[in-house]
This record gives C-alpha cells, structure tokens and sequence, in this order.
C-alpha cells in the first residue's frame, strides 16, 4: 500500500515550482494528485493539453517507491522519460527494444526504491518475468494513460489493455488512476467497468475549446477551394489531414506549386524525414504540413492557426483531437472539414474486412460523424453533447450558428416523436423509431409487433420522409428532449423535459440538414 508522509500535501505547490517551474496547479491538478496520494482509485478525463501527465507525475515523485505508468505508445513513453530526466527524476520505460545491461538498471533502481516512475507497455506488461519483478518492488500507484484505449467504443480499441485490471491485482493492492482525453458516457462507463473502478474518484472538466471555430464546407472543387484558404492565412501555421499517405505526397505537391511553403508528414516516410518534416513546422521553416492522422501526437505547437480535414475523419473522438490542435494558445483556431458523400463510402469500405464486433462500432462512429456533418445545428452544441456535455444555447461560433441553414417550425410532429419513443418502451433507436413513425415495415417492426402500435405510419400524416424524422429526433436529442441510453449504444429515451413537452407541447424552431453534394460552393462566385 501507498507511504506518503503527510507534509507531502502541505509542500505539493512548492515541488510544483521546484521541479517543474510551474507557480500554480491547472484545473483540477491539485485535487486529482491529492484523490490518488489518499489511496484512491481516480478517474480523469480532460481534453489534450490539459495537463494530464504532471496528475501522476507529481504524486509518483514524492511517494515512496515507484509509480506503474502505462502507455500504449513508445513515443509517448520516451518523451515523458526524457522530460522527466531532464528535471532530474528518475524515470525510465521498459520494453522489447532495451538491452540487457538497460533492462537490469531498470530493475535494480526499481527494487532498490530509487525510480520514481516506470513507464511501460501492457504488452510488456503482461510477460510473466516482468510480473515477477513488479511483485516483490514497492509501487505506490498504477497510472494508466489512454485510458479509452479499454474500450471496445473508443476510436481506438487495444485488446491487452483489457488485461490490465488483472495484472494489476496480481501485483498487489494498489490505487489506480486512469486518464483520458475523450470519453464519450458509454465509453466513460466502460472503461470504469473493465477496471472495476466504478467508485473511483471522478474529474472530468468541459472539452469546450471557445476559441476554435468549426465549418464544414462541401468538398467540390476542394483542391481550388484549399489553394484559396492556405493562401488567404499566408505565413500561419496550419495542419491539413489526409486519409492516405497518396493524398498527403499530392496535397503537399499541390501546395508548394503554388508558392506554400508545405511538406508531407506520414508513417511511410523514412524517420529521418519525418523527423525533419516535424522540425521543419515546429521551427516555422515551412508553414503547412499536410498528414495523415500519425502526425500530432504529443505534437504542442500552440500557434496553429487551421486545421483542415480535407477528407472527412473516422468518428468525432478523432476530430475533436484532430481539430484540437488549432489554436492552442487560446488565439485564433479555424477548423474546416471538407465533406462528401462519396468519402464517408470510402470509410465505409475500409470496414468491410473487420470483425463484426469492429464493423458494427466503426459504422456507430463513423453514423455520428455523418450526422455531425449533416444537421444544421450549431455544431459545438453536437460536438459537446456527443461527449456528454450538455449546452443549454447555441454557441454563436460555428458556421451553423453564423449562416444558419433554413428553418421550419414544429410541434405536433415533435409530440408524435416522443409518443413512438415511449410507446416502444424506450429501447430503439433513430432508425428504428423513424421506420415505425413512416410505417417502413421490416423483421425489426413486425418482430416487435410495432405495426400494430397506435404511432405506427402516423408520421405519413405529416407528409414526411424517413430522412425527416431522422433529422427532427436528432435534434430534439441534442436539445435536451431525449436522452442516449449509455448502457445501450443509440437507443434513446425521454428525459424530463421530454415528458413535459408532451404534456405541454410548444412550437420548436429545427434546421433543414445540409446537402452537400448538391450545393453550391461560396467559392464558385468568382
Ligand atoms: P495532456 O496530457 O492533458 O494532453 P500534458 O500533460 O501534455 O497534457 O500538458 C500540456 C502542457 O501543459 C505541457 O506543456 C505541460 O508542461 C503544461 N502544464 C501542465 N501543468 C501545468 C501547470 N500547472 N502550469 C503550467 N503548465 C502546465
Ligand atoms: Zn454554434
């Protein structure tokens, strides 16, 4: 168990200062390194750059023994080592590519107490000679980073990170602080569950990022469309995402022809040019860097000014990381997402040959990315709301708020959305409601006996498309009407104020979707 001296409390903010240089805790920093020093199990989610890493770092410094932290990425593990030991703490990581002579020091300075953090893989994790080693050490905490990664719901799913509970109790009774820059509810209770962590001490603060702006234009004539933007943000910083290493290679081609100082960033890329490529934007020698979604991490260049998708992302988990690259400082940030139909079918080939576990959660994902795309709702109200945060207004600064797509007025329609929604028991979701509402008989409907509810077919009444209901249930969720089920993916029940509206209906102003492949572009006025 855990050896803190209680002075360690008293004198937190002066290592603060003396170790880091930093005058004063961020957030919740201080109340999260005092939950895991008191020896409880603590949970954080805080968006990129919130300053995660110093919630374990501090508390492993100034605790007896050694802290466990696990990573899934070498990368990530080496900057944090070097960081560490340039402030003058012990901290190393083990794993498959140290030497003998390095895996023995690792050891020996964790048996003897002088390591303070010990970074390592849960591949690695899991072999049982370094279990053995783990066991007979002093640890103070296990720190477990990227934490979504337990997920079979996240954006990126590692199986032996599902191992970690058990390997953790074999090592002895320990504290557990898990982090995470996106949880979405269900992913949030998963990973709780998976670490039998469900009373763990909870900081989880707002992903709003006020200064970044969000538009989504249609992706026709997009390589004129993007010549254009670089240009009118000459001499800024900017990140544009690719989905393959091809569009990479020609986007960047593209835009050094036309006097842009750009390079290519990609996992194909011989490591010295990558190295050099990244140094070359992080030391302003070109402007742009156009990627795939390999490039970023514990990347912290806080002057980017744009961020393009100039293909449409995979899920929202990784745009929001994507875009939360732009304007890091707090200043100007403008994140563009070219959108097609014609991508979001790429995507959906890409899926074909997962598993069907995989295929059904990367079709969730990748249908929330679509509706983002698709609503003309103010788009930090969807973002926010896809990550369980609630916002009562429209945030004024998205394209949605700014050029607001057309509106009709409904009421009755509303009231009949959430009849179907609680004359079906609450246990459906969007697609399902809309079939019944637009009478769409399938195995689902007949199976469930839905044809013969009183709701069923009455959304023909109102003249409407299935494309329709989809749109007005969307809304009212992230107006606050209904809810999504965490423990079941997209099934949705009313909430309070759903209940209330039936009871006293209003009328209700909703946004026609965008269609993108069919409009025009504002460029193609000049
Ligand atoms: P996260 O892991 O949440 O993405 P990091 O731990 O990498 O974030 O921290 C982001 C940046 O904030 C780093 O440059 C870090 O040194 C800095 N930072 C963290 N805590 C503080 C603090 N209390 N005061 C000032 N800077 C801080
Ligand atoms: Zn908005």
């Amino acid at each position: 168990m855990m050896q803190v001296d209680q002075t360690v409390y008293t004198t937190l903010k002066e290592r603060l200062k003396e170790i880091f240089g930093y005058n004063q805790f961020r957030g919740d920093q201080e109340a999260i390194i005092h939950s895991i020093l008191s020896g409880y199990n603590t949970f954080v989610i805080m968006p990129t750059g919130a300053g995660k890493s110093l919630c374990y770092q501090l508390p492993a410094i100034v605790s007896e023994g050694t802290a466990v932290v696990i990573s899934p990425l070498i990368a990530l593990m080496k900057n944090q080592v070097d960081q560490l030991n340039a402030f003058g703490i012990n901290a190393q990581f083990l794993n498959s590519t140290l030497s003998k002579t390095e895996m023995n020091r690792v050891k020996r300075d964790t048996l003897n107490g002088t390591l303070k953090l010990l970074y390592i893989a849960p591949e690695s994790l899991t072999k049982e000679e370094n279990l053995d080693f783990l066991k007979k050490a002093n640890i103070s905490f296990v720190a477990i980073d990227e934490a979504h990664c337990i997920s079979e719901w996240g954006h990126d799913f590692r199986p032996e990170y599902r191992k970690i509970r058990g390997i953790v109790d074999n090592i002895g009774n320990l504290p557990v602080i898990a982090l995470t820059a996106t949880a979405t509810p269900k992913v949030q209770q998963d990973i709780q569950k998976n670490l039998q962590m469900e009373d763990a001490h909870l900081y989880k603060t707002s992903f709003n990022r006020k200064n970044l702006y969000y538009e989504i234009k249609p992706k026709v004539d997009a390589k004129k469309q993007l010549i254009k933007y670089v240009k009118q943000h000459k001499g800024k910083s900017g990140i544009i995402y690719c989905l393959s290493r091809k569009t990479v290679e020609e986007i960047a081609e593209l835009l050094s022809v036309n006097d842009v100082k750009a390079l290519p960033y990609h996992a194909g890329l011989d490591p010295q040019t990558r190295m050099h490529n990244q140094d070359a934007f992080l030391n302003e020698d070109v402007d742009v860097v156009c990627a795939t979604i390999a490039f970023g991490m514990g990347i912290d260049k806080p002057d980017v000014r744009f961020v393009i998708h100039y293909d449409a992302p995979k899920s929202l988990e990784g745009y929001y990381q994507e875009t939360g690259r732009a304007g890091r400082d707090g200043l100007e940030g403008n994140c563009v997402m070219f959108y097609s139909y014609d991508d979001i079918q790429k995507l959906e080939k890409f899926n074909k040959d997962k598993s069907v576990t995989e295929r059904d959660n990367a079709k969730h994902l990748l249908g929330e990315m679509v509706s983002y795309a698709n609503l003309g709702v103010c788009r930090r109200r969807q973002l926010l709301g896809y990550f369980g945060e609630y916002m009562e207004k429209d945030c004024g600064f998205c394209d949605n708020c700014v050029k607001p797509a057309p509106t009709f007025k409904v009421q009755n329609e509303v009231v009949l959305a959430l009849q179907t929604v609680l004359q079906t028991d609450q246990r459906f979701d969007v697609t399902h409601l809309s079939d019944v509402l637009t009478a769409t008989s399938n195995q689902y409907v007949t199976s469930y006996e839905h044809n013969r509810l009183d709701v069923y077919g009455k959304g023909r009444e109102f003249n409407e498309t299935a494309e329709f209901w989809c749109s007005l249930i969307k809304q009212i969720t992230i107006y606050g009407y209904l809810e999504k089920d965490v423990d079941n993916y997209g099934i949705l029940k009313l909430t309070q104020r759903g209940m209330n509206y039936i009871e006293d209906p209003y009328p209700l102003t909703l946004h026609k979707n965008h269609d993108y492949d069919h409009l025009p572009t504002d460029e193609d006025e000049d």
